[in-house]
């Protein structure tokens, strides 16, 4: 419970805006509970259009602040909130194992990874560098600068609730930016505790602020303000195209980081033990709930029972329980609706021809724990196979041919991540060429850090995360036109 906080002060029940703690106008409150146990673990504000409109006031006293302080010295804060979130990284791992599950291993995990996109925007916002272009008439100079985009919003997901808000509000802020986010409903804690952080760290007020409450009432009042100028959104696809409907009324820059399907191809020359740790990573991370998570597994007929025995050996080896229990690596679903959703997938694949190979099926699920299960013989008219499973449930399709495999692979509307494992020099072009993703991991099961540009194709979404193409979101070019004398 709360009482293993180090610094209970960390554990905020209010929202910051403005750089104030408040309360909903009206007083209204929801409940937080912990997956694992049903437990209350407290309440949060449910904040009312007016007191929204109050954050994206605040913020835009807050972008004026920032965008005048040097890069250098907006750096220093960043540097400086990276700073705390290390110094309290297992308070912020225990609220967030407390109200999101994942094992407390793993919580301390994402603290890291969270804090690491804090590092490497600070790191990056000197660079946001303009360019010289000769002019188009003698004597004509032509210089172009970058300049934050004004007061942004971001509404994140519950499956990383410190890394899916550092990776939007770290660039955001390198770029000059002020940002209010809206957390998941499920775990706003996390979030509290980052802005007790970034207040601590001397943020100015406004500048970064955390509300909470209904989820539908904050993206209307988020878009519809002109305040506003940009959206970053990480959920599913259909709240993703609901707002950026919403966006099209100011014409706001939006940045989606939607649903996948990823593929996991394991081709015949593969390096079958390097195959199976790479998919024991990017399946059972979070316990199958993170948008990158291997959905469907593609293994060419050559390698299927050999892939399939040490995948199964591997999954045995896992241990699921309470993510406070030490050596626990799979926890509770978020929700019912989550274990619902692994039962119905594991139930629609085995009615269709499916064959259980290892685990307890999910109907035995005790509360939100679902046992680690492995199926084979899955095609591609099984529910799985068109939408993501987000749970433990490890399903494989045969295959013959690379041609066949790359059909199979892109025979999705998403295009997020997608793996495949081959030897072959030669195929390895070929296959990461023909796949329809935004990331795709070669020989290469952990693809999420820092350095590198994170984001999808097709319904998966529209921009990129991290890198240094992540400040781009925040940044509009200008144009300087400087006339002959
Ligand atoms: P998930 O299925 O992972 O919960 P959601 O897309 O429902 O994905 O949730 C992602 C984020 O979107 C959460 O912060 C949630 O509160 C928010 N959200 C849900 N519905 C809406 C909506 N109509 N408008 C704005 N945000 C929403």
């Amino acid at each position: 419970s709360i009482s293993r906080l180090q610094s209970p002060h960390l554990f905020r029940q209010q929202c910051y805006l403005g750089g104030k703690w408040v309360d909903a106008s009206g007083g209204q409150q929801v409940a937080v509970d912990n997956p694992a146990t049903g437990e209350v673990i407290g309440h949060i504000p449910d904040l009312g259009r007016a007191d929204i409109e109050q954050a994206i006031v605040a913020a835009e006293e807050g972008f004026k602040i920032w965008r005048g302080y040097t890069a250098q010295q907006r750096a220093d804060y960043l540097f400086a909130w990276y700073e705390l979130m290390q110094k309290h990284k297992d308070d912020i791992a225990t609220l967030m194992t407390l109200e999101q599950g994942k094992p407390l291993a793993e919580a301390k995990g994402e603290v890291d990874y969270a804090a690491s996109f804090l590092r490497w925007f600070a790191e990056e916002a000197r660079r946001v560098y303009g360019e010289t272009i000769p002019g188009a008439k003698p004597g004509q100079h032509i210089v172009v600068t970058r300049q934050p985009v004004g007061v942004t919003a971001a509404i994140t997901p519950w499956n990383f609730p410190a890394a899916m808000i550092t990776r939007k509000a770290g660039a955001a802020l390198a770029a000059g930016c002020s940002m209010i986010v809206k957390p998941a409903e499920a775990t706003p804690y996390t979030a509290l505790a980052l802005a007790v952080l970034a207040e601590e760290a001397g943020i100015p007020a406004g500048v970064f602020s955390v509300v909470t409450g209904d989820a539908a009432t904050i993206g209307e009042t988020l878009t519809g303000s002109p305040v506003v100028r940009k959206m970053s959104f990480t959920g599913s696809t259909g709240v993703g195209r609901k707002l950026m409907r919403q966006c099209a009324e100011h014409i706001q820059k939006v940045s989606l980081e939607l649903g996948g399907n990823a593929p996991f191809i394991v081709f015949d020359d593969a390096d079958i033990e390097r195959a199976v740790e790479g998919a024991m990573v990017c399946k059972f991370r979070n316990t199958g709930q993170t948008c990158v998570c291997a959905n469907r597994f593609l293994v060419q007929r050559g390698v299927h029972d050999a892939f399939v025995e040490r995948l199964a050996k591997a999954m045995s080896e896992l241990k699921l329980g309470d993510g406070f229990d030490e050596g626990v690596t799979q926890s509770a679903l978020i929700n019912r609706a989550a274990v619902e959703k692994v039962c119905e997938h594991y139930r629609d694949a085995l009615g269709k021809g499916a064959r259980h190979v290892s685990g307890t099926a999910p109907e035995g699920a005790r509360g939100n724990f679902v046992e680690p299960v492995l199926i084979t013989d899955v095609s591609s008219d099984m529910q799985l196979c068109q939408e993501e499973t987000f749970g433990p449930l490890a399903a494989v399709i045969p295959f013959d041919t690379e041609a066949e495999a790359i059909a199979i692979a892109n025979d999705t509307p998403f295009g997020l991540a997608a793996y495949f494992y081959s030897r072959d020099i030669h195929r390895i072009w070929r296959v990461a060429d023909a796949l329809e993703a935004g990331i795709v991991g070669i020989n290469e099961g952990a693809i999420s850090n820092p350095t590198a540009p994170f984001g999808g194709v097709k319904a998966s979404g529209l921009g990129r995360e991290g890198s240094r193409h992540g400040l781009d979101e925040y940044t509009e070019l200008k144009y300087l036109c400087m006339g002959a004398e």
